[in-house]
């Protein structure tokens, strides 16, 4: 079967859902990869694109409990936490210089928040950074703020967008699948609205991404489908800009049962991403979640892109991640260099702006 499909992707044929379902299942490593690596060096060729940003992850303080999420906690538990304002600004100043830097903001469900803080939080970090690019909210936090608000997600959408919102993180997809849903975060919305919220996202100009956190209890066939569910919004709207694979941690949830996705499951992902997803320009390594060196080795089976400096992650790492919370662009592009590729520096809507020379 593997020749077969070898010859459709080669052709530039649409890979159907039982063939993905033999890539994840069947399909031998040592030619999964490369393949994967032949479409992304005809996209991309030897180039790998990195972003400098920085992680605001402004509450844990959340209204839902998810079975995966280790970063939660409620009003007055211990580890809870608000950031305010002004320790958001003194976060965010390093970046001030930093032209075409992004802060990517995201945060717990919080149950006393009133919807006019969130618009607040953007303007005012663009009063202070106006060169910043703010990626913030996932579908859920949308979601959760129009139920604040009593608008629709759209009305939502438009205003933040009005505030400074200048794209949105593919967070909150988990796996698009009912099951998944109902077993592992039944009290957030489901797969068709978090769809639903991007097309809205979409035609109003926001770009987003869209992510799979796989590795616990989901099959090799939900991952199929999350991936066509995927492809299928991307054929009609084209407002996604990459597809970032996330790799479970079980450590600090009621999943810690749960085996860790090792190496190969880390890039059968990408390279199944990259070869399903024929309509995505951009598959990311996420390395905070695959490790530093998965997201090395992924830059040889589908990835394009290593993200980013990330600073101050806190998500990941309360669910006991090991990886440092963040990394020097010089370190950044060392790691890209490792990995035998380019590195070149990428504003948030993916454009190259700057190619560093070695040295
Ligand atoms: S994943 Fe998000 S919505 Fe779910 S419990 Fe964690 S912080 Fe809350």
């Amino acid at each position: 079967m593997f020749d077969r499909i070898e010859e459709k992707v080669r052709a530039g044929e649409r890979l159907t859902p039982e063939e993905g379902l033999y890539l994840y299942q069947e399909a031998p490593m040592d030619r999964l990869g490369p393949l994967a690596n032949w479409v992304r060096e005809k996209l991309h060729g030897n180039r790998t694109s990195y972003i400098i940003n920085m992680h605001l992850n402004y509450s844990n303080v959340c209204a839902v409990k998810c079975m995966f999420c280790a970063f939660r906690r409620d009003k007055g538990e211990e580890g809870a936490y608000e950031m305010s304002m002004e320790e958001m600004i003194h976060r965010v100043a390093p970046l001030k210089d930093v032209p075409e830097a992004e802060v990517h903001i995201v945060g717990g469900l919080h149950p006393d928040y009133p919807y006019s803080y969130y618009p607040q939080l953007l303007s005012t970090l663009k009063e202070h950074y106006p060169q910043a690019h703010l990626k913030a909210f996932t579908a859920v936090e949308i979601d959760y703020f129009a139920e604040l608000a009593g608008k629709s997600p759209a009305w939502v959408l438009a205003n933040l967008k009005e505030a400074g919102l200048g794209s949105m993180p593919g967070g909150g997809a988990e796996v698009l699948t009912d099951r998944i849903h109902k077993k592992l975060y039944r009290d957030k919305m489901g797969p068709q609205k978090w769809l639903d919220i991007h097309k809205e996202a979409h035609k109003l100009g926001i770009r987003t991404s869209a992510t799979m956190l796989a590795g616990h209890i989901e099959t090799y066939q939900e991952r199929v489908t999350h991936l066509v569910r995927l492809r299928e919004l991307q054929d009609e709207t084209g407002g996604f800009l990459a597809y970032i694979p996330l790799r479970f941690h079980p450590e600090n949830t009621p999943l810690r049962k749960l085996n860790f996705m090792d190496s190969e499951g880390v890039l059968r992902q990408v390279a199944v991403g990259r070869l399903m997803l024929d309509n995505f320009a951009n598959i990311k390594a996420y390395w905070v979640m695959s490790g530093l060196d998965n997201a090395v080795k992924s830059q040889h089976c589908g990835a394009n892109d290593f993200d980013g400096t990330v600073v101050d992650e806190r998500i990941t790492h309360m669910a006991g991640c090991e990886t440092p919370v963040g990394v020097t662009e010089e370190r950044l592009r060392n790691l890209i260099r490792e990995a035998g590729r380019e590195p070149a520096r990428r504003d948030a809507l993916y454009n190259i702006i700057e190619v560093p020379v070695a040295g």
